[in-house]
This record gives C-alpha cells, sequence and structure tokens, in this order.
C-alpha cells in the first residue's frame, strides 16, 4: 500500500472522512512533509565531513552554539526542537564551520532519541575529524512531553 494510502487510514482512524475537501490533499501532504523532516536517511556524514577537512597548526577550542535542531521523537512520530552545542579540541585538522549546524541537521532529520542523536553528532565528529575530543550537548522541548 502506498504511504499516503495508510495516511488516508489515519485520516479515517481517528474519526475524520478522508474525502472531505479539506483533507483531500492532506495525505499527498502529510508524505511530502515526513520525507522532508526524515531526509537525513539519504544523507551521509563522510561526504559532507571529508570535502571540508582543513589542516591547522593551533589547537584552540572550536565552540559552535545555538545550533538549530529540529527532529522528531522515534516513539511518537513527534517534533522534538532546540539548540545543540557542540565544542572540539582539534588535532590539527578543523572542518568548516558552516558544516557542523550541517551535520546536526543530518542526523535530526531522521527518527531520533535526543541522547543517541547527541552521541551520533559527536561520534561522527571524532571519526572524521579525529579531535583530541569532542562534546555536544542538546537542550530541547519535546511534544510528547508538553
Ligand atoms: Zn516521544
Amino acid at each position: 500500500m502506498a504511504m499516503q494510502d495508510h495516511i488516508r487510514e489515519v485520516l479515517a482512524g481517528i474519526g475524520e472522512d478522508p474525502d472531505r475537501e479539506g483533507l483531500l490533499k492532506t495525505p499527498e501532504r502529510v508524505e511530502k512533509a515526513l520525507k522532508f523532516l526524515t531526509r537525513g536517511y539519504t544523507q551521509d556524514p563522510r561526504s559532507l565531513l571529508n570535502s571540508a577537512l582543513f589542516t591547522v597548526s593551533y589547537d584552540e577550542m572550536v565552540i559552535i552554539k545555538d545550533i538549530d535542531v529540529f527532529s522528531l521523537c522515534e516513539h511518537h512520530l513527534l517534533p522534538f526542537y532546540g539548540k545543540a552545542h557542540v565544542a572540539y579540541l582539534p588535532n590539527g585538522k578543523v572542518i568548516g564551520l558552516s558544516k557542523i549546524p550541517r551535520l546536526v541537521d543530518m542526523f535530526a532529520r531522521r527518527l531520533q532519541v535526543q541522547e543517541r542523536l547527541t552521541v551520533q553528532i559527536a561520534e561522527a565528529i571524532q571519526e572524521h575529524v579525529q579531535p583530541r575530543g569532542v562534546g555536544v550537548v542538546i537542550e530541547a522541548m519535546h511534544f510528547c512531553m508538553m
């Protein structure tokens, strides 16, 4: 069964009439929205990070604060959103600053739990940049707990 047919079933399941005018295009829109919200599955941290590594001689900590995070909790398929803060201590290599928010987004745009999202961002930086240390903090509001 196509995703849109399932979404029609869900609409009927909550007591709605999927054939009323306002809902006719909803299955199509929901499918599009879900594909957007989970587009991280089609993205690969290796190709993002390896193309943006620079050799440096300094070893000061790199900190990127207040990165927007929008994700979906895997238990309820409800949004959670907030801010990520990423810091790492370079070991001869840094990544382009704009890549960090994209890395966060790549993992956030999947079905997630906040703890795993945090670990995946840190592990991707550890693996591809090989810093002396990396720290990631995420502060988020979860719709399933509000
Ligand atoms: Zn949840």
